[in-house]
């Protein structure tokens, strides 16, 4: 039998931002998720506690490849790993030059180092591409890659057995708090991230496991809640779009509209902070308006 365990990568100094999951048996030890760059250190010691170094870690299972979920893949690869990922995905981990510079773009360059560290390119030999819905094997772990667009267009759940870690095709929820979409640039696809969490509820699962974070049972509950906010927002901003209204007032108005949203379901101040470093409303609007550009010029 194998154990899954969350491991708190205190993204910025905060619990519950950003996780990484270990996933081991006697046998085999598997990563979902390495978190970025500069969770590093943070992460080598929670594997420490766990009696692992880096280069115990046989494979790294990455649901896409946005830097808080696989900016730190290179370092295994490294260490030896592979890393299995979507094919859209790939080349931009074997290059991750351009990567890095749409994300420059989105954050500014010079926060890119404090907020998500290096990143290198990994040779091709050690990235495996994975195929929708076919199982990959680890002694007697079976997992099965759910291509899962919506949020990214290279996005995989990975289910093992009962369990679906789902990257961020299931929303951001942290410690019990409510569901929200991270919408950021450049793939945000309404009808493609229904059709997605409707394919991973087909497959009944049990437990979700959320990088913005831990697990989830109630999952109707949650898939409901996070496809009303999706919709909440999605219509909110698509107002504010045929109204021509300015990005940067649209963004003030947005954040202030989505706090309240926070706080209306009684989330505290501190943990509205930690919601914002997992998942900044400032990017939701720059991916929901890109998604409403798109529509209204029939590119998707
Ligand atoms: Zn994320």
């Amino acid at each position: 039998m194998y154990t899954i365990q969350s491991l708190d990568l205190h993204f910025q100094k905060e619990a519950h931002t950003i996780a990484s999951f270990l996933v081991s048996d006697h046998e085999h030890r598997l990563l979902v998720e390495t978190g970025p760059e500069s969770t590093w250190l943070q992460l080598v010691e929670q594997l420490q506690s766990h009696d692992l170094r880096p280069g115990d870690i046989d494979a790294v299972l990455l649901t896409h490849i946005h830097f808080d979920h696989a900016g730190a893949a290179w370092k295994f690869a490294e260490a030896g790993a592979r890393i299995y990922v979507h094919p859209l995905g790939l080349p931009h981990l074997e290059n991750p030059e351009k990567l890095w510079q749409s994300a420059a773009r989105i954050y500014g360059k010079d926060n890119m180092l404090q907020l998500w560290g290096t990143m290198k390119p990994i040779d091709p030999e050690q990235l495996v591409p994975t195929r929708d819905m076919e199982a990959i094997f680890f002694g007697n772990m079976t997992f099965v890659p759910v291509h899962t667009p919506g949020h990214a267009i290279h996005h995989v759940a990975w289910k093992l057995d009962h369990n679906v870690f789902t990257g961020d095709v299931a929303g951001v929820a942290i410690q019990g708090g409510p569901v929200v979409p991270p919408c950021p640039p450049p793939d945000i696809h309404l009808e493609h991230w229904k059709a997605s969490i409707a394919k991973i509820r087909a497959l009944a699962p049990e437990t979700l496991y959320l990088t913005h974070y831990g697990s989830v049972t109630a999952i109707g509950k949650h898939f409901q809640a996070l496809e009303k906010t999706m919709e909440d927002w999605a219509a909110w901003m698509k107002i504010e779009f045929d109204a021509g209204t300015a990005p940067e007032v649209i963004t003030e108005k947005f954040m202030a509209y989505t706090e309240q949203q926070l706080a209306n379901q009684g989330v505290d101040r501190s943990l509205r902070e930690r919601y914002e470093l997992a998942n900044p409303s400032w990017m939701s609007v720059s991916g929901l308006l890109r998604y409403w550009k798109l529509k209204e010029s029939g590119k998707i």
